[in-house]
């Protein structure tokens, strides 16, 4: 059965042989995400090469969003083993230190002593390890253990009290998005965004390295992850400068209280459905299965209420990169999905479509949708240069999936993100509308999509794969 909601899968030391994607793809995986706070360019290089292979293999478009670990900062340098802190003890910390001396813990941001004020919380490792500032003496910070637990080198560090304020891009990032671009992935995930400029400045980024690498324009996404308070207040430009986003649950909720982030979820799910921008809810989905073959009741509930918040696309993370059952993450995933999608609950109705594109876009993409809730459809059929119709159709989500014919395989792949959505590459591109229909429909009686006598949903217009040139919407029995 087709799966509407789009499963991305963090790719990592656990599912990294080219067996186990293979079978995640059989199993539901959509899209590959590759980590840049870990790995090295080399293990990445192999990575990418293997999921182009599966592709290939499998025919099914897979995209890569390369996860650039953004501005995070960071403890320096630790003993190994760690340093363990126990409750109420009175810890120091500089920013004038590289290396654990004189019992003071060094911090890899040299002006954060700048931005802590007295009362102020210190988070690390994921939350893991908590801390409240007592005093800040120049580039030592003195503060007080609210959560003990064993710190280790270079672990993360997240202030949700603080105004501090990081660019986007740090030189790391800089330097990994020339190798993803080189090695050609079809979308970046800009980590810490706090507005639209930090999405356009990565834009010019991307562009400036095609053009130095003399690589030609091709079209690379800018997912814009949402993970803090700033990035909360500023969300609907975010959404509009941006290719798509992804509520990045594990630092929103450190960053923001944890109670909070369902209704963020609700909320950055709508903005982006109203400008019809594919939207990605990250971690924890199925956390439990890092280590278990079954998930938690309560984990399958947050898959399937993350799909009738009308998500395009789940994100595992640690479950598939260094969990025990990666292809079982996948599998469940996809059950989870596939039973929540049969039911009434999914079809509650979506905000409209604040982006139109042109008005006879929009108004076109809303007759689909009423003729689909009206007639028995087995599919809806376009053609996409760019990707707008495409996206366009799948945020007035038709009840059948909509088998979009691609000029090329970059659309293809980054079409692999939006809900409902059945790339299929057309080499050569379909000349005009007869074409477009004629060739499709033979591929829906090939992968017995539809039988003779069934009804599809024709959307196309002259020429073809433009959404300001479709002026036709056309029921057709096959
Ligand atoms: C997240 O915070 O949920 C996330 C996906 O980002 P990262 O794992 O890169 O911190």
């Amino acid at each position: 059965m087709f799966k509407h909601t789009k499963i991305g899968v963090t790719v990592g030391p656990s599912c990294a042989d080219i067996g186990t994607i293979e079978a995640m793809v059989e199993a539901g995986m959509n899209f590959a995400r590759l980590n840049f706070a870990h790995g090295t360019y080399d293990s990445h290089a192999i990575l990418i090469n293997r999921l182009r292979a599966v592709e290939k293999k499998t025919g099914e478009p897979l995209a890569i969003l390369q996860d650039l670990q953004g501005p995070r900062i960071r403890i320096g340098s630790l003993r190994s083993g760690g340093i363990t802190v126990k409750t109420n003890q009175e810890v120091f910390f500089n920013t004038a230190k590289k290396k654990f001396i004189s019992g003071e813990i060094p911090v890899d941001h040299p002006e954060l002593h700048k931005f802590l004020r007295k009362r102020q919380r210190i988070l690390v490792d994921d939350g893991r390890i908590e801390f409240v500032v007592t005093e800040v003496n120049g580039s030592k910070i003195t503060a007080k253990v609210v959560q003990e637990g064993v710190i280790h080198s270079h672990k993360g560090i997240n202030l949700p009290d603080s105004l501090i304020k990081l660019p986007a891009l740090s030189q790391k990032d800089r330097r990994d998005l020339r190798f993803g671009i080189k090695m050609g992935v079809d979308a970046i995930g800009l980590s810490f965004v706090s507005s639209a400029k930090d999405i356009k400045e990565a834009r010019l980024l991307i562009n400036e390295i095609l053009e130095a690498e003399k690589i030609p324009l091709r079209p690379i996404a800018i997912i814009a992850k949402i993970e803090t308070k700033e990035a909360i207040k500023n969300i609907r430009s975010i959404i509009i400068a941006s290719d798509g986003v992804m509520v990045a649950r594990g630092d929103l909720g450190l960053e923001l209280p944890t109670g909070e982030v369902p209704v963020i979820q609700k909320k950055i799910i709508d903005e982006a459905n109203r400008q019809a921008k594919p939207v990605i809810v990250a971690t924890q989905l199925l956390n439990s299965m890092q280590t278990s073959r079954r998930p938690t009741r309560a984990e399958a509930s947050d898959v399937a209420n993350a799909v009738i918040d009308h998500a395009d696309a789940l994100l595992l993370t640690n479950e598939t990169a260094t969990g025990v059952f990666p292809i079982l993450a996948v599998k469940t995933m996809t059950d989870i999905i596939i039973s929540t999608e049969k039911s009434v609950y999914d079809d509650i109705a979506l905000p409209p479509l604040h982006f139109r594109g042109l008005p006879i876009d929009g108004a076109i993409a809303d007759t689909v949708k009423l003729l689909s809730d009206e007639v028995t459809i087995a599919a809806v059929v376009t053609a996409t240069k760019r990707g707008l119709t495409a996206r366009l159709l799948s945020h007035v989500r038709p009840l059948p999936m909509v088998i979009v014919g691609t000029e090329n395989q970059d659309t293809s792949r980054q079409l692999s993100l939006s809900w409902g959505i059945k790339p299929v590459v057309m080499t050569p591109f379909p000349l005009n509308t007869k074409e477009l229909q004629e060739r499709l429909i033979l591929y829906i009686k090939d992968e017995k999509i539809a039988k003779k006598g069934q009804k599809i949903i024709v959307v196309a217009g002259e020429p073809i794969g433009l959404a300001e040139h479709v002026s036709t919407v056309e029921v057709r029995t096959i």
